[in-house]
């Protein structure tokens, strides 16, 4: 891998520059509707081992395998029509379900830690899409910074989390949604659990499927949800409503601060906005970072849940 720093431009010839080498096993920067991703075919063992090496990633903790179609979706897992209705309401977008891997899937056993079960998703990112779309493979593709980094909304923050170990980034500019997919395991018996608060907003799928199972050993089924997470590397103080002289306040609604994630507050702008302020809180000379409420709804649940992971010791 080179050690400069490479954006690649997302036009017809860029996409095809991106699809060669990951067809040749390589990796790519992706701009995806949530965070950008490390991409890496997911039927090649040396190239899924690669995604791990550059992120430090430890090996129990799986990746989301992305698709152009949930015909290729279907190819990899059993899908119930639970997971039928889901795809159908969501796809492509920011939903990833968790479903038995179906038998011969071309699909290293790294990709899922070797569990019986494969988290998959079709992104709505036009990029990500025709990207897809041209290579026509499944790609495994976690979110594009080290293991408990900050995740990524920028190709800068790829660069600034890789320095010269940065793969080649498919330049899409911010990402819209700012915020990992949301993820949902499937039962068998129909019935379905939040593994990962994200855009979708447990309320919407409480809508399409009814209410979930009672949470049940979740944390042996989302091996990757780990308690420290999306660490900026200093203390993070949560519900706050000024910072502390050598503090970076970022703020929200009428909590004002050194950035406001929507002064408005409104969650979505919010969600958006977040990695970006912790990235440049992170970058700031500031021995901590302060931050304003968020109401626990909607896709606040989300933002509090990042927080809670970045805020743990
Ligand atoms: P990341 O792509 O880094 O945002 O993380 C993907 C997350 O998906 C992991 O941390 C896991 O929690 C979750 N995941 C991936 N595959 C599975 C699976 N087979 N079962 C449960 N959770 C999964
Ligand atoms: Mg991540």
């Amino acid at each position: 891998m080179s050690g400069k720093q490479t954006t690649i431009s997302p036009d017809k010839e860029g996409i095809a520059r991106a699809a060669d080498i990951l067809r040749d096993g390589g990796l790519v920067a992706m701009p995806t509707e949530t965070v950008y991703g490390l991409a890496a075919r997911a039927d090649r063992p040396d190239a899924v081992a690669e995604i791990y090496r550059t992120k430090g990633r430890p090996d129990f903790n799986p990746l989301i395998v992305h698709v152009a179609s949930p015909e290729m979706a279907r190819k990899l897992a059993i899908f119930n029509s639970a997971a039928e209705q889901l795809a159908d309401t969501y796809w492509p977008g920011p939903l990833t379900l968790v479903l038995p891997l179906r038998e011969g899937a071309d699909i290293v056993p790294a990709v899922t830690a070797g569990l019986g079960t494969i988290a998959l998703r079709q992104p709505a990112h036009p990029i990500a899409a025709r990207l897809l779309r041209e290579l026509g493979i499944p790609l495994a593709a976690p979110s594009a910074n080290r293991s408990n980094g900050v995740s990524p909304t920028h190709s800068d923050h790829v660069f600034a989390s890789f320095g010269g170990q940065s793969p080649p980034v498919l330049d899409g500019g911010a990402c819209d949604a700012g915020l990992e997919s949301t993820i949902v395991a499937l039962d068998t018996d129909g019935g379905w659990r939040l593994l990962r608060p994200g855009p979708i907003t447990a309320e919407e799928l409480t809508e399409t499927l009814g209410p979930p199972e009672k949470s049940r050993g979740a944390t042996i089924e989302a091996p990757g949800q780990l308690k420290k997470h999306y660490s900026p590397g200093k203390p993070v103080l949560l519900g706050r409503i000024r910072a502390d002289q050598d503090g970076f306040m970022i703020g929200f609604g009428e909590v004002a601060g050194d950035v406001n994630l929507s002064a408005t507050g409104d969650l979505a702008e919010a969600a958006s906005r977040l990695f970006a302020a912790l990235h440049q809180a992170a970058a700031s000379g500031c021995k901590a970072i302060y931050v304003a409420p968020i109401p626990a709804e909607g896709m606040g649940r989300a933002i509090n849940d990042r927080l809670e992971r970045a805020a743990a010791p």
